[in-house]
């Protein structure tokens, strides 16, 4: 399969020539599939920003390129142009962005821009609101009246309405509670499982990758890991070096395993990983 985007030897240096000069990006070669679910992880300072402002062309390459369907998004200028709205970025803190009165204009907002007609701008509107699981109610309300969670769904929506191809995420669920979080993470996830759409995702809540197609983690402006969510939360090592916890189930896991239980597998799911604990404690039950 051709990745839908793909960046080869991408280079960012902030503030070139001045004593504040940081390369941000380091050769980073990244590629997504077409209806992946592509997780981003890493520390603060890392790059993840930086990178994937790179893959709608919010930021230009120092070096290097970014590919979208195989086809350089700097070279031409109207490419440029249309890869905007082919991949929809939603920004950290994205409520920062809510300015309009009423939710209804504000997911209207990127559309407008699009200058389609007023029945299509409606439709995807509301069907947008729909998808994130927003009341047709709360169109009408004005954007600071809605809870963390609402406001994220709304951005979210804001993008969805554009139609893009792929969907990229910065952290989308920073300093939301459990229930805006829960909220968000299903939001995404049911993005990319029942719409088919491609999603590139960063955050620092490990739990929230585990059922991600696949991983990278990002270092000091480099990819250090690249892989299925299984097989980076197994190394233990790469985890302790990168300053990333594991995922909860990952954890309970290992505890159990202290305390002497002898589970087999290394599910991270927390369906999987509760019937293997059930069915470990039944066999050694009847083994007694
Ligand atoms: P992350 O999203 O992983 O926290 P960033 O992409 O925001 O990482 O930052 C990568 C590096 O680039 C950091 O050292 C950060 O301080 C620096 N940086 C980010 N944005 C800017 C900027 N606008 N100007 C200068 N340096 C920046
Ligand atoms: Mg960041």
């Amino acid at each position: 399969m051709n990745p839908i985007i793909e960046t080869k030897a991408l280079t960012h240096i902030y503030s070139q020539g001045t004593p504040f000069e940081r390369v941000a990006l380091d050769a980073v070669d990244f590629s997504v599939n077409p209806g992946e679910f592509m997780g981003i992880i890493g520390h603060t300072g890392s790059g993840k920003s930086t990178l994937i402002q790179h893959l709608n062309g919010l930021l230009k390459p120092t070096s290097g390129q970014v590919m979208f369907d195989g086809k350089d998004i700097w070279g031409d200028k109207q490419f440029t142009r249309q890869v905007r709205f082919k991949v929809g970025l939603v920004f950290q803190y994205p409520e920062y962005q809510l300015f309009e009165e009423t939710v209804f204009k504000d997911i209207s907002f990127g559309p407008k821009n699009m200058k389609l007609e007023e029945d299509e701008i409606r439709r995807r509107v509301l069907e947008a609101a729909d998808f994130v699981e927003l009341p047709e109610s709360v169109l009408e309300m004005s954007p600071f009246e809605l809870s963390g969670g609402q406001k994220r769904r709304v951005a979210i929506a804001g993008v969805i309405a554009m139609e893009p191809d792929i969907i990229v995420l910065d952290e989308p669920t920073a300093m939301l509670d459990p229930q805006g979080r829960r909220e968000v993470v299903d939001t995404v996830y049911s993005l990319c499982r029942a719409k088919g759409m491609t999603v590139v995702y960063i955050t620092h809540h490990m739990d929230e990758c585990i059922d991600a197609d696949r991983l990278i983690i990002m270092s000091n402006g480099r990819v250090m890991a690249d892989g299925k969510p299984e097989s980076i939360f197994a190394n233990e090592e790469l985890l302790r070096r990168e300053g990333l916890e594991q995922p909860e189930t990952a954890r309970l896991l290992q505890d159990l395993r202290a305390a002497g239980l002898t589970l087999k597998g290394e599910p991270l799911n927390v369906e999987d990983c509760a019937e293997l604990i059930a069915q470990t404690l039944q066999s050694e039950r009847s083994q007694r």
